[in-house]
C-alpha cells in the first residue's frame, strides 16, 4: 500500500515528544473520489492506525486548519494542523503531493501543487499557515510527481509559468517544451526558507503510481499522508 513511510523524532527540546509520521501510497490503492472512495479511505485510516482528514481539491491556493476528520472534506488544496492522531491527506496523479511538519513544534501540512497550485505558489501559503500555528523550522517532502522530462505542454504555457516561476521550464525527452513542476516547487519552498527532500519517482513513468497522463480520465489517485503520533 505504501511507497514510502518514515517516521521522524520529534526534537526533544521543543516538544513533549511523539514522532511525525509521513507515508506515501501507491497504486494498489485509489482514492480518487467516487463509489469506492468511503471504503478506500477507511482501508487507509486503519493501515496508518489514525484517522485521515482530507479535502476537496480544486487547483486554488486555499488553506484550511483541520482538528479532526469530516465525512466531506472543506475545498482547499492546502490542509494543516496541530492536533495530534490526525492524517493529513494530499491525492494527486501527475500534480506534486507536498507534506511538510515542523517535529519539533508539532505542527503538520500537506499541498496539493498542480501547475495552477505552482502558479498561485499555494505550497508558500500552506506554510504561512503553518506558521501561524507556531511552526518555525519547517521540513517538506515534495512527492512522486510527473517530471519535467515526460510533461508537456504548449510553449506559451511554459513561457507563461517560467515567468512567474523560472525554475519550471524544462524540456520533454523528445524535445518539445514542458514544465518541470517539482522543481518549481522546491524553489518555492526554499525561497520560503523550507528544507526540502525529494521523493523519488516520475508517475507517467513508473506504474507503482497513478498518472493522469498515462491513464487518462479513469485514472486513481495515490496519496501523501502525514501526521504527529
Ligand atoms: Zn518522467
Amino acid at each position: 500500500m505504501f511507497a514510502l513511510r518514515e517516521t521522524t523524532d520529534l526534537d526533544p527540546a521543543r516538544s513533549s515528544g511523539g514522532r511525525v509520521e509521513v507515508a506515501f501510497t501507491d497504486a494498489s490503492i485509489d482514492l480518487a473520489g467516487g463509489d469506492g472512495f468511503a471504503a478506500a479511505l477507511a482501508g487507509l485510516a486503519e493501515a496508518i492506525g489514525v484517522p485521515v482528514a482530507w479535502a476537496h481539491q480544486v487547483h486554488g491556493d486555499g488553506v484550511v486548519a483541520v482538528e479532526h476528520a469530516d465525512d466531506s472534506g472543506p475545498e482547499a488544496d492546502g490542509l494543516v494542523t496541530a492536533a495530534r492522531g490526525l492524517a493529513l491527506m494530499v491525492r494527486v496523479a501527475d500534480c506534486v503531493p507536498v507534506v511538510l511538519a515542523d517535529p519539533g513544534a508539532g505542527v503538520v501540512g500537506v499541498a496539493h501543487a498542480g501547475r495552477r497550485g505552482v502558479e498561485l505558489d499555494v505550497v508558500t501559503r500552506t506554510v504561512e499557515r503553518m506558521r501561524e500555528l507556531g511552526a518555525a523550522d519547517l521540513h517538506a517532502w515534495v512527492g512522486p510527481h510527473i517530471c519535467g522530462r515526460c510533461y508537456e505542454v504548449p510553449a506559451t504555457l511554459r513561457d507563461e509559468v517560467a515567468a512567474r516561476v523560472p525554475a519550471t521550464y524544462a524540456e520533454t525527452s523528445w524535445g518539445t517544451p514542458g514544465l518541470d513542476l517539482g522543481a518549481g516547487v522546491a524553489a518555492q519552498l526554499s525561497a520560503a526558507g523550507v528544507a526540502v527532500t525529494a521523493v523519488p519517482g516520475c508517475t507517467l513513468e513508473d506504474d507503482r503510481f497513478h498518472s493522469y497522463r498515462r491513464d487518462g480520465a479513469a485514472a486513481g489517485r495515490f496519496a501523501g499522508l502525514v501526521w504527529l503520533s
